[in-house]
């Protein structure tokens, strides 16, 4: 092979990222993402593997392109949930879809959303998310988020990068935004 050709294949080589950390930034910087692969007319999807209380910004906006699939499958924050039962049934099935865009190989770049939350609370089998990954399409880049990344994701991870908190107007007493937290 000679060196343009194994340079255009490494460059077509999709990866795997993860945005982990105590600080804000996670969900958005794999929104920047979408933004910047969308710039190139790529199909792109988001599974968000938790529901919170309001319509965000970003699911507004989405629904207005064709080239992003938003999908917001998850239940409810847990602590907000009555039943650990539903959250566990919801996430499976966010966990079923996620997988089926990633074998689609429909996709330039899959965001799965909070989906750590999951393992956290056994929802999912961790084995079964690394050999979906481990498998999935050659071109496909997958973003990961959340607090607390299992080691075996940030292992297999080509890039991983932690938000650290310094300040949040959150321990000020702000209460979150529209348009900036949500
Ligand atoms: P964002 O969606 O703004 O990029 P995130 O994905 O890094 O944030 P999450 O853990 O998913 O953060 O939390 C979601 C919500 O909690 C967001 O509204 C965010 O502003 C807020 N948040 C993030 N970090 C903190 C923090 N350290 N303290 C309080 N609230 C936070
Ligand atoms: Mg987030």
């Amino acid at each position: 092979m000679g060196d343009s050709q194994k340079t255009r294949s490494a460059k077509e080589q999709g990866l795997l990222i993860a945005y982990t950390g105590d600080g804000k930034g996670k969900t958005t910087a794999a929104l920047g993402m979408i933004f910047r692969a969308m710039g190139y007319s790529h199909k792109v999807g988001v599974v968000q593997f938790i529901k919170g209380k309001w319509k965000t910004g970003e699911r507004r906006f989405a629904s207005s392109f064709s080239q992003i699939d938003f999908l917001t499958l998850g239940h409810g924050f847990t602590w907000e949930s009555e039943d650990l039962q539903i959250d566990k049934k919801m996430a499976q099935a966010a966990w079923a879809k996620s997988k089926q865009l990633i074998e689609s190989n429909q996709y330039f770049l899959l965001v799965l959303d909070e989906i750590t939350y999951t393992f956290q609370h056994g929802f999912l089998s961790l084995d079964e998310v690394v050999q979906t990954l481990k498998l999935r399409p050659f071109q496909l880049t997958v973003v990961l988020t959340g607090r607390n990344m299992p080691d075996a994701l940030i292992e297999m991870a080509d890039l991983v990068t932690e938000m650290k908190l310094i300040k949040h107007p959150f321990d000020h007493g702000m209460p979150a935004k529209p348009g900036v937290d949500f």
